[in-house]
């Protein structure tokens, strides 16, 4: 389970880092550089959110797993600043299968494109673990469940295609609202802010 500690005070984060937490997600590269510093070091960071081309350099070696790998430009610069800086970054490929237009990610095609031409082995510092993925915003639980099992069914698509490729084993999928669903479609992370940490501000 990450806990989503995005727009939360680093005492609240301190709070559950004492009730056990060690791993922590965060959205925004400047917060996440903020916060780094005044928490314990052996927190796992996880950037979750829209990770912008010119802030790449700036996380090197400070994520343990960048889960919004959402493009084939992103990969390929976080592959050479972290051959730069001497790291291997740990991501997940982000899916888009959402109805909202506004979330990022590839869409399947592409992903099963890059594993089908083998692309992956251009990688010299990062090691794909897995996809991210996030349903759409409805209540239709039906809806909810589908979209949890096409990035699901998308992983094990990808798994056949290369087999060879080793621990590509991360499926983060579902949130506070529908981490249920997310769950008993598959998923095997979770990334959880509201219910822990209450509302943000
Ligand atoms: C904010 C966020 C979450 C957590 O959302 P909650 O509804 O507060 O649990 C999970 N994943 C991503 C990608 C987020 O941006």
């Amino acid at each position: 389970m990450v806990a989503v500690s995005k727009f939360h005070p680093v005492d609240q984060l301190q709070e559950a880092y004492d009730a056990g937490q060690r791993i922590m997600g965060e959205s925004r590269v400047q917060e996440l550089l903020y916060k780094i510093p005044l928490l314990p070091d052996d927190i796992s960071w996880h950037f979750i959110g829209h990770l912008q081309t010119n802030k790449v350099r700036s996380i090197m070696g400070k994520c343990a797993l960048i889960e919004s790998v959402d493009s084939l430009r992103l990969l390929d610069l976080i592959d050479k600043e972290s051959l730069k800086a001497g790291v291997t970054t740990r991501v997940l490929l982000q899916v888009h299968v959402a109805a909202e237009e506004t979330k990022t990610g590839f869409l399947p095609g592409e992903l099963i494109e890059y594993f089908e031409n083998r692309q992956f082995e251009a990688l010299k510092a990062t090691h794909l673990c897995g996809v991210m993925g996030m349903a759409t915003n409805t209540d239709d639980t039906a809806r909810i469940a589908q979209d949890f099992k096409a990035i699901k069914t998308l992983h094990s698509q990808l798994l056949s295609i290369a087999p060879d490729i080793r621990d590509f084993d991360i499926v983060s999928m579902g949130m506070s609202d529908d981490h249920d669903i997310a769950i008993a479609n598959g998923s095997n992370m979770v990334r959880i802010g509201t219910d822990i940490f209450g509302p943000r501000v």
